[in-house]
């Protein structure tokens, strides 16, 4: 796929409609968290440098095709000025863009483009109208491109388009992890459930050289192929799904690696009384008894697998995390891949919301090539789907 950056534009004394995620928490009128502010600067201040006049198109909340006052962006401009070091105007409704953008700062913010019924209806008037107002449109929001809406979609048909900063980065980052990778290629999926993963694991496993299953996940696998896994987090319904997997896996010549023990507690809380059990087939759990981690053996085959892998996909943690000593195996894996990426001879590239939170307490997220927090755009790209608002800039 070809699509534009904001070095191939001309941007002097143009107006360039910039698509934006800042849909940041917001309490009592102030922003909480302004990460993905922070996130858009690189696009806007290069813009502001190549003398481009940038309108930020944004959405935040969910007032479905109406005004509602509550979801203005207005308390968004002081944190936006702050993280931009310029001024910021907001402009209150299209009608008002349309009767002559004024430009009494260095960047204009228009009010919540959700409050229009035609955004999420990717409508073709509310897309011409957007359109008339610049003459370059910059899509920075990876995180909202899984969605064909307005401003990700119709609006980059109309004018002349490309990729901005962020959305470069996290475009370089999936191709090289996903369309081209340099191989061996693999992967580590864990997290809670087979069913919210199917597409993801269904994808995966005809582009892979090795898959290592974890977390919740594995138990479902496991116990598909016989054992019985006690009171361990599954999916019965399931289980035929997970048969299917491993043999396209296995067709595909992706090998698939299973946790061969795990950690065994009877209760979920911290510092649970544990211990270390086999797993396989043949396995048989107390009925009070659930594997919460993968066990050392199966950590030692995870090291060996990553041992000469030049790309690596990590969705979901290989165990409940959140509650010590049961990060074991998350942190252990996600160490060595952040040792091998230092090293230069790995391409890590992460994503998902646990995923992330995980692999910032196993101090591995900053070694990492690429950490995704577009959500369900990763999820969607990693399940092999077209992203609507990254096809709309593919060169036309
Ligand atoms: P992500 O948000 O990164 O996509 P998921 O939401 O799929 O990840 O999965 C994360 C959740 O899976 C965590 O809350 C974790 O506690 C849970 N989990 C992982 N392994 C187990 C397990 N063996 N038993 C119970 N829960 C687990
Ligand atoms: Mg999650």
């Amino acid at each position: 796929m070809g699509w534009k950056t904001l070095d191939d534009m001309e941007l002097g004394g143009r107006t360039v409609l910039v698509r934006v995620d800042i849909n940041v928490p917001v309490e009592d009128g102030r922003v909480t968290d302004a990460t993905r502010i922070e996130r858009i600067v690189p696009t806007i201040t290069d813009i502001l440098a190549a003398g481009g006049k940038p309108v930020l198109l944004a959405h935040f909340g969910r007032p479905k095709g109406k005004v509602v006052p509550d979801l203005s962006l207005k308390p968004l401009v002081p944190a936006l000025q702050d993280a931009l070091g310029r001024s910021v105007a907001l402009i209150d409704s299209l009608e008002d863009a349309e009767n002559g953008l004024s430009w009494d700062a260095d960047v204009l913010l228009m009010e919540n483009i959700r409050f229009h019924p035609g955004e999420e209806a990717n409508d073709a008037d509310l897309a011409g109208r957007l359109a008339a107002l610049g003459d370059i449109y910059c899509n920075d929001a990876f995180s909202a491109a899984h969605r064909a809406h307005a401003s990700t979609e119709a609006l980059a048909r109309r004018l002349p388009a490309c990729a901005g900063r962020l959305m470069q980065a996290e475009l370089s980052a999936l191709e090289a992890a996903l369309s081209k990778p340099e191989r061996p290629v693999g992967a580590v999926v864990g997290g809670a459930k087979v069913s919210t993963k199917i597409e993801l694991l269904e994808n995966l496993v005809n582009r892979l050289d090795v898959l290592v299953i974890g977390g919740g996940m594995a138990n479902t696998f496991l116990a598909a192929l016989g054992a019985d896994m006690g009171a361990s987090l599954k999916e019965p319904d399931f289980y035929g799904t997970a048969k299917d997997i491993l043999a396209q896996a296995d067709k595909a010549g992706c090998r698939v690696i299973l946790p061969v023990d795990g950690l065994v507690a009877r209760e979920f809380a911290a510092g649970a009384a544990h211990e270390v059990i086999a797993l396989g087939p043949d396995a048989k759990l107390g009925s009070d008894q659930m594997v919460l981690d993968a066990g050392p053996d199966s950590i030692a085959l995870i090291e060996a697998a990553f041992d000469g892998l030049r790309t690596l996909i990590w969705n979901g943690p290989m165990g409940a995390f959140e509650i010590a000593p049961f990060d074991t195996a998350t942190v252990a894996a996600a160490r060595a891949a952040a040792r091998q990426t230092r090293d230069g001879t790995l391409t890590s590239v992460a994503g998902g919301g646990d995923t992330v939170a995980a692999l910032n307490q196993a101090g591995a997220a900053e070694d990492f090539t690429y950490i995704s927090t577009a959500g369900g755009a990763f999820l969607e790209w990693m399940e092999g789907k077209d992203l609507p608002g990254v096809v709309a800039l593919d060169d036309r």
